[in-house]
């Protein structure tokens, strides 16, 4: 079976192109500005006619502006017209931020454009007279893309995000069903005892950082900065590629980094990238036809998985605890791997789908998640 899916392929331009970028990026500006303006204007007129200006009006009192600008076309201005009025209504704001071209708050650099504009062009593309190319190159031979932008990071590149459809083949995983804990030692841990490292990449370029801003190497610290974000990213779809590959269900809990992120685990917190993870187990799991649920960590950690009763270590003060002997029943546990396989056992007790459009599982009546847990035993039996 092929399930068509949206990716946004995300591709480096060459450094040759990035002065007409940088100066095309001050003419989308311009153009953002005054729709902030316009339809500030017309919302907080002193007479009658106020009005709550769409993208479409915002298209119609732009229209012709091209003479005005060397490089943007009237399609990347339609799109600037669209994406504010979107925005706009999203903030539910009179106003917006203004973008700002220059001067050490300048806004990176964003020139949007529709499908049709951007071309083939032997080994190039080309947009609006220019033409432009692109590092892996290979990446969009045969595919269709959808309207697209060029985008600048912190450090000053552009990259080329191009959304693109793909279609993937759903297939039927080896294993069954897997509980994944998201952690603070480990970043994940499976009900299998499989784990993604903890991913310090931030605390050991930590040192390496602060030296570089106290020295002034303002890029080359920002740099360091999107080199560590790769790195984590990179593993972190290691890992869920594995998972998808691995089990037909995904269970994960729902740890919220917003909340620990206000404790003194903070950078170890921001630096695991859960939300990440989790993200990309739901698309690939989508795209592979696997079940992907979220499910409530709720007393994971204190639960025994063998026998149930709340007998774990419990709160942020005995995070230090990494394994247990259960009082009630004399299993003893690792701290991630139990909850793990609490969080696998919640995911066959409550029905929600994550990834929408499929079956709901079976609902599991209590006495089978007893059965999960005696093969859970089984397993802490043969380990020990
Ligand atoms: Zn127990």
């Amino acid at each position: 079976m092929l399930t068509p899916c949206i990716r946004t392929l995300r591709l480096k331009v060459r450094p040759e192109s990035y002065g007409w970028l940088n100066a095309a990026a001050i003419e989308v500006n311009q153009t953002y500005n005054f729709c902030n303006e316009a339809s500030h204007a017309a919302a907080t007129r002193t007479d009658l006619k106020r009005k709550w200006l769409t993208g479409f009006d915002l298209c119609t009192l732009t229209a012709g502006a091209t003479e005005y600008f060397q490089r943007i076309g009237a399609d990347t201005i339609q799109r600037i017209c669209v994406e504010y009025a979107q925005k706009r209504a999203a903030a539910r704001r009179l106003k917006l931020r203004w973008r700002v071209s220059r001067g050490a708050r300048r806004s990176l650099g964003w020139v949007p454009f529709k499908a049709a504009s951007l071309k083939r062009k032997g080994q190039a593309l080309r947009l609006c007279g220019k033409t432009f190319r692109v590092f892996e190159r290979e990446r969009l031979d045969g595919v269709r893309w959808e309207q697209g932008c060029f985008a600048q990071d912190a450090v000053g590149d552009w990259w080329l995000c191009l959304p693109v459809e793909q279609s993937a083949e759903s297939t039927v995983a080896p294993q069954e069903a897997v509980g994944i804990d998201l952690g603070i030692k480990d970043a994940a841990v499976t009900s299998d005892g499989d784990r993604l490292e903890a991913l310090r990449f931030y605390r050991d370029a930590q040192s390496k950082l602060a030296a570089l801003q106290r020295r002034g190497h303002a890029r080359q610290a920002k740099r360091l900065h999107r080199r560590i974000r790769r790195r984590r990213l990179d593993a972190c779809h290691q890992f869920s590629r594995r998972m998808v590959n691995t089990y037909q269900t995904i269970i994960v809990g729902d740890v919220s980094s917003l909340k620990l992120a206000k404790t003194r685990m903070a950078k170890s917190v921001l630096d695991s990238g859960w939300g990440m993870l989790r993200m990309q187990l739901q698309y690939k799991g989508q795209q592979a036809g696997r079940r992907v649920e979220v499910v409530s960590e709720r007393n994971t950690t204190r639960a025994c998985s063998n026998c149930g009763s709340l007998t774990g270590p419990k709160g942020l003060r005995q995070l230090v605890v990494r394994m247990w002997v259960c009082v009630r029943c004399g299993v003893s546990h690792d701290r991630d791997v139990n909850s793990a396989r609490n969080i696998l056992a919640s995911g066959f007790s409550c029905g929600t789908s994550i990834s929408g459009n499929e079956p709901s599982p079976a609902q599991r009546p209590p006495s089978q998640i007893i059965h999960l847990r005696e093969a859970g035993e089984h397993a802490t039996q043969a380990a020990t």
